[in-house]
């Protein structure tokens, strides 16, 4: 970790110092098709107006996401919704991008560690992960997020893993320690939001989710601050320019243009 790296209020799961090749993804949006936070705060907190205006100001540098990301939550809490409602929402909502499944599948048949890195909470992850992939691979996934803290009178608010952090999770410090190791892996990562501008630089391979409501905030920033990246529709397309990589048939150059 770098001197700069914000104290962690929580663990991280052990380096994997040995791979060639590493997969860090935010989970949000990115391996699902709709952002969770986003999806309780359009339907059951402040909505959908104040929650993009509320991005907008993040992109744009004029709040941080860390506030801006509690202000969404503590919505949902002040109409009344305990944190067991938001976990059955979710589970019966939230929908997996259809090409991750075989993606991950071809990942671990080539020993490549897949890393969910979420702004999100660990214990809603956990719980539409197991409906979706299946208990199996849902205990087998590595997760780095956030946490919640749920009080006796049913209200919760989210644990912030780097409380002292603008994003409340710095996804830069689970890629960090990768690119210090004495032989670093590539790092593939993949994200669509303003939750990933903290790891938008640090990857070898920066993957951008493209979508149709036009909520492109990560190909926004990444265009403004000119970080290369390839942008992707589902994880059917990336996968055959991550095979590429990884076979030898295509240098990092050649495919992110
Ligand atoms: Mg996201």
């Amino acid at each position: 970790m770098s001197e700069n790296a914000p104290e962690s209020t929580l663990p991280y799961p052990p380096l994997h110092q040995d791979k060639k090749f590493i997969v860090l993804s935010d989970w949000d949006g990115t391996i699902t098709t709709h952002d969770s936070n986003d999806y309780m705060t359009d339907n059951i907190g402040f909505g959908k107006d104040k929650r993009r205006a509320g991005n907008l100001e993040i992109l744009a540098g004029t709040d941080n996401f860390r506030d801006g990301f509690r202000k969404m939550l503590a919505s949902i809490v002040e109409n009344g919704h305990t944190f067991e409602e938001c976990k059955e929402l979710l589970r019966n909502n939230i929908k997996l991008d259809p090409g991750f499944k075989e993606f991950y599948a071809w990942c671990k048949n080539n020993d490549i560690p897949v890393i969910i890195v979420s702004s999100g909470m660990a214990p809603l992850i956990r719980a539409v992960l197991s409906k979706l992939v299946g208990q199996k691979d849902a205990d087998e996934i590595e997760i780095i997020a956030n946490d919640v803290t749920v009080f006796p009178d049913g209200k919760w608010e989210i644990k912030f893993r780097h409380p002292s952090s603008g994003f409340g999770h710095d996804k830069s410090q689970a890629i960090l320690p990768y690119r210090a190791l004495s032989r670093p892996p590539t790092l593939f990562f993949f994200g669509d939001g303003v939750s990933d501008i903290s790891a938008a630089k640090y990857a070898d391979v920066l993957f951008v989710k493209t979508k149709l409501d036009g909520e492109n905030d990560l190909a926004a920033y990444c265009q403004r601050e000119e970080i290369k990246h390839v942008l992707f529709s589902d994880f059917s397309k990336a996968l055959p320019m991550v095979q590429s990589i990884v076979e030898g048939k295509k240098t990092i150059d050649e495919v992110v243009v």
